[in-house]
């Protein structure tokens, strides 16, 4: 699928953050350089004047000191802004550095958090151990407005959210969450590393902030960590952008240089990814051990219909339930050749994560469900080759 969205974005992630031309030789480098600083220097103290008066307005960017880096940062948050439809990008460390900027930045003692029980596991790490300190509560509830309704309290104060979820790629119907969030005046808070502001754009969809954790697709080549936190609306803005600067998040130079580098090649790699992971859907539905496939652009998985309402594009991410034994299932994994075994995705490669079932537990779109879980990321090798794995992977682990 390729709207005429997506097609602007392709031409907009070639063109963004290109290096301006010096005034005396009129040339400049394709690529802008990763401007590496600790401070910025002043002519003079009015122009350090200027600077700070400036930083009044948010739009102006205005940078007085190195911790918020200077043009190859601004080229990357105006790169995330644009993916997004967003006013402002604040980068961090990791993507979960942006989830906790987001969540301190926006929550105060006494807050209640409903968050949908299909969130990135760490989430509820930082509950656990910072935020249960700072009195904040959170309830883990399945994500619809008849479930979350029956959680409300008075003090309820955002809804925390990720479509889909990474492990299970439960499409979340997020207009009708925006709905239920403004009823009850809740901040609708997205992670949207799935999508990554290409292929699926919450802010457009009724949410007030999107994270992304430019780990993933963004970065693209398995080689960094960056986080970023995305809004559109001038007071979330603001206290974002006061927090971020109180907490003292600061990306390097070289890490938003090669996020990028990799950025214009998203669109590409997307692509590659998720027509392989149709390829492999197709093969995987053939084979009797698989039991149900979880693919929001499969057009059996649960999620189709508003993968396609409200989606432009898909991914290299696939889960796949097998009915086997958990030993057959690792049997499998440990099998596999070209799929690397590891926790991340959005990378070139291929990998495989056997989910823990105690991973899954809290989930309540698994359901209790008693199989094995893999989740595949399908990178961007030749998909014979990775179905000619998997099979052969498969067959070792039955015969086990
Ligand atoms: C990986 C991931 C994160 C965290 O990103 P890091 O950069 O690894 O800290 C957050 N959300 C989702 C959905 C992720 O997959």
């Amino acid at each position: 699928m390729s709207s005429p969205d997506t097609k602007k974005l392709d031409t907009f992630l070639q063109h963004a953050g290109l290096a301006d031309f010096d005034p005396i030789t009129g040339s400049a480098p394709v690529a802008l350089p990763s401007v590496r600083t600790s401070t910025v220097r002043f002519k003079n103290l009015a122009a350090l004047d200027k600077a700070q008066a400036a930083k009044a307005d948010l739009r102006l960017r205005s940078t007085t000191y190195g911790r918020s880096g200077m043009q190859t940062h601004a080229a990357l948050e105006q790169v995330f802004c644009t993916l997004e439809g967003a006013s402002q990008a604040l980068l961090s460390s990791s993507g979960m550095a942006a989830i906790s900027h987001a969540m301190l930045a926006l929550l105060s003692k006494g807050d209640h958090v409903l968050v949908a029980d299909s969130v990135y596991g760490p989430v509820r790490y930082l509950e656990k151990t910072v935020l249960q300190r700072m009195g904040i509560t959170c309830t883990y509830s399945q994500a619809s407005p008849d479930a979350l309704r029956q959680h409300l309290r008075p003090s309820t104060r955002m809804l925390y959210v990720e479509s889909p979820g990474s492990l299970l790629m439960e499409m979340l119907d997020l207009p009708l969450l925006a709905e239920f969030a403004r009823e009850h005046q809740l901040l609708l808070v997205t992670d949207n590393t799935w999508g990554s502001g290409y292929i699926y754009r919450p802010l457009e969809l009724g949410a007030q902030v999107s994270i992304v954790a430019g780990t993933k697709y963004v970065g693209g080549h398995s080689d960094l960590m960056l986080g970023a936190v995305m809004s559109a609306d001038p007071q979330i803005d603001r206290v974002l952008f006061d927090n971020h600067y109180a907490l003292g998040h600061s990306v390097s130079a070289d890490d938003v240089w090669l996020a990028m580098r990799g950025v214009r090649t998203l669109p590409l790699r997307m692509r590659e990814s998720a027509a392989n992971a149709l390829q492999i859907c197709e093969f995987l539905t053939q084979r009797p051990e698989v039991v149900r496939l979880y693919h929001p652009a499969w057009p059996q998985d649960t999620g189709h219909a508003l993968w396609q309402r409200d989606c432009t594009g898909s991914n290299g991410m696939l889960s796949v339930q097998l009915g086997v034994t958990p030993q057959q299932a690792r049997a499998m994994v440990d099998a596999l050749q070209l799929f690397g075994i590891g926790y991340s995705w959005g990378g070139f490669e291929s990998l495989v994560q056997y989910v823990d079932p105690s991973v899954l537990a809290g989930h309540s779109y698994w359901a209790d469900q008693q199989n094995s879980l893999l989740r595949l990321h399908i990178g961007v090798e030749s998909a014979a080759d990775l179905i000619a794995d998997l099979e052969q992977a498969l067959n070792i682990a039955v015969a086990s």
